[in-house]
C-alpha cells in the first residue's frame, strides 16, 4: 500500500547562521586559527538576546533552523565530533528552548588532501543545507527568512529560493558596515540589521502583516 499523503502543509522557517549570529566568536579570534572557529566548548558564548529572539520566532510559528559552514574540519583544525560538541553545548545554553536542528558543512574546496577538502553543495553560498532542511522538516522556503553576518549566508538563502527582502545581514562582524557604505555590493533588497534580536523583531512584524 502506498504511504498516505501528508496532510500537513509546509511550514515557514527562519534559518540562522551560527557563528556571530547566535554565538559570540569575537573574543575567540585571538585563540583560534581563523575568525569564527569555535573548537573549545568552554569558549561557547551565546550573544546577548539571542535566546529570547529565537523563542520569539518560535512563538510566532517559525521553525528555527541553524545553518553553519564549518570549514575548520576541512582545514584539519576540528573533527566532526568537536563540531558536534560545540553544537550540543550551545543548544544546552539555549535551554529551556528545545534543541534546534543544526545543519553544518564540514567541506571546503581549498584544502585538497583532507577527507573534506572538496567543493560541496552544502557550503554556503550554495543552497544545499537549506534544501536538506526543507526536505527533512517540511519547510516552505518561499515563506521563510534567513539571518547571518556574512553575505554568503544570505546568498545561500537566495539561491535556495528565499526572497532577498527576507534576508537579514547583521552588524556583528565586519561585512555590515563595509556594505552599508556600498549598498550596490549587497544582493538584491537584503536588509541590514544590528543583531539577531533586531532581526527577529522585524521578521515577526513583517510576517504578521502578511
Ligand atoms: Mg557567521
Amino acid at each position: 500500500m502506498p504511504p498516505a499523503p501528508s496532510t500537513s502543509s509546509p511550514k515557514p522557517a527562519v534559518f540562522l547562521d551560527r557563528d556571530d549570529t547566535i554565538l559570540n566568536t569575537t573574543p575567540r579570534t585571538a585563540l583560534t586559527a581563523a575568525p569564527g572557529d569555535l573548537i573549545d566548548p568552554a569558549l561557547v558564548e551565546v550573544l546577548p538576546g539571542a535566546a529570547a529572539a529565537i523563542a520569539r520566532l518560535q512563538a510566532a510559528g517559525f521553525t528555527v533552523v541553524v545553518i553553519s559552514n564549518q570549514g575548520s574540519v576541512a582545514r584539519g583544525l576540528a573533527s566532526l565530533a568537536q563540531v558536534e560538541l560545540i553544537n550540543d553545548t550551545f543548544r544546552k545554553l539555549l535551554r529551556p528552548l528545545p534543541p534546534l536542528p543544526v545543519y553544518y558543512c564540514p567541506f571546503h574546496p581549498k584544502h585538497p588532501g583532507n577527507a573534506f577538502g572538496f567543493p560541496h553543495s552544502w557550503q554556503k553560498p550554495g543552497p544545499g543545507m537549506f534544501f536538506a532542511a526543507a526536505a527533512d522538516l517540511d519547510l516552505d522556503l518561499a515563506a521563510s527568512y534567513t539571518v547571518g553576518d556574512k553575505v554568503r549566508d544570505l546568498a545561500a538563502g537566495i539561491a535556495a529560493g528565499l526572497r532577498p527582502d527576507r534576508c537579514f545581514l547583521l552588524a556583528t562582524t565586519g561585512e555590515h558596515p563595509r556594505l552599508a557604505a556600498n549598498p550596490a555590493a549587497l544582493p538584491g533588497s537584503v536588509q541590514l540589521c544590528a543583531d539577531l534580536p533586531a532581526a527577529a523583531d522585524l521578521i515577526v512584524q513583517h510576517s504578521s502583516n502578511m
